[in-house]
């Protein structure tokens, strides 16, 4: 395998969940196994979703783990983190480039508006509003209005977002390592926000100019994102950019197997699902931490690893510089984990 590049691109939320962790987890495995490198990129564009303190908490988590992030000042680097709020200009860079060549449009309706056209949409029977070809031309965008209106808009000020244009009747198929071949048709995806209105990227325009900026060669991550992809496709395609390699993990379960393991969850069980105290302010509430609990970082890790992935041997009790040695992308399981924390003897083991 190539030196591969990879990165842990949390959002800063709230605290790191274990099923962060692992994805962490499996990136820094990569990067170690094949002399790569790995990246802690913070993705904090969304200002309504920022929370304070949750950056820190990621990388004290991290680090707690093992998990330190290459080119980072604690591995003689000089970045900080990358945080993609200070990196506003570069997509807007990156934006303009989509507008002049055509891949996308400003967008000029009010949150009145689009709910009006909703709607109105539903009045006649479509349940499922789409800003696309079949809509766009009753609203007010760069694609439907006269040229020199779209400029004395723009030259006034008003307000807008970037739209990315995907026309309907393509199949997007791309392949991913856990899930194969995956295909989706273009038309369900609409005309998606690049560019919000306060001038910041959305997730998925960062999340693809940063990869490829930062010559990311897989992206291992959450099948929550499995439905951004072909968004994100048909973006490397407009850039006119070769995709990384693509892995989205299998859901982390609650351990009766049903649902997505939640914080909630685990407080109930009396399992804490957070590596270290989480001090939740808006709720006041506080969430247990692995580190407090009394578990060591290289149980949690081990335990961790085997949560969506086998080495293919009898072996169970591994350090990180062990797992590192074996990890593998292929032996990624297809079906979703059990967080079974009762059946992981190992943490019994002393480290
Ligand atoms: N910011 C996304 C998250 O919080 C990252 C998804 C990705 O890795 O592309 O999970």
């Amino acid at each position: 395998m190539i030196q591969p590049r990879v990165r842990f691109a949390p959002s800063p939320t709230g605290a790191l969940h274990i099923g962060g962790l692992r994805t962490a987890l499996y990136n820094y495995l990569l990067a170690r196994r094949h002399g790569g490198t790995f990246l802690l990129r913070i993705e904090d564009t969304d200002q309504k979703r920022y929370v304070e303190g949750a950056e820190a908490y990621i990388v004290q988590a991290l680090e707690w783990c093992g998990i330190v992030p290459d080119e980072s000042p604690q591995k003689g680097g000089n970045y900080g983190p990358y945080r993609q709020s200070e990196r506003r200009d570069i997509y807007q860079r990156h934006v303009q480039m989509l507008l002049d060549n055509g891949s996308a449009y400003y967008a000029f309706d009010t949150e009145e508006e689009l709910d009006a056209r909703r709607d109105a949409e539903m009045a006649a029977g479509n349940h499922n509003f789409r800003y696309d070809a079949s809509t766009r031309g009753q609203m007010r965008n760069s694609l439907t209005l006269p040229a020199a209106e779209t400029e004395a808009l723009l030259a006034a000020g008003t307000p807008y977002v970037v739209r990315f244009r995907i026309d309907a009747g393509e199949t997007v198929t791309f392949t991913d390592v856990v899930r194969e071949e995956v295909s989706f048709q273009s038309a369900e995806l609409g005309d998606q926000v690049i560019l919000k209105a306060d001038g910041l990227p959305t997730y998925h325009l960062a999340n693809v100019v940063d990869d490829h900026l930062m010559e990311i060669t897989h992206v291992i991550r959450g099948e929550e994102w499995l439905s951004s992809t072909p968004l994100h496709v048909l973006l490397y395609r407009a850039f006119g950019w070769q995709p990384p390699v693509f892995a989205h993990l299998p859901l982390l379960l609650n351990p009766n197997g049903k649902g997505k393991l939640s914080k909630r969850k685990g407080a109930d069980l009396g399992f804490p699902v957070f590596p270290l105290e989480w001090h939740d302010r808006e709720k006041n509430e506080v969430f247990a931490g692995f580190r407090e609990s009394g578990f060591l970082p290289g149980a949690l890790v081990n335990f961790i690893a085997f949560l969506g992935w086998n080495p293919g041997t009898e072996q169970e009790i591994f350090s990180l510089e062990e797992l590192a040695a074996v990890f593998s992308l292929d032996r990624i399981n297809k079906s979703g984990a059990r967080f079974d924390i009762e059946k992981g003897q190992w943490f019994n083991q002393q480290y």
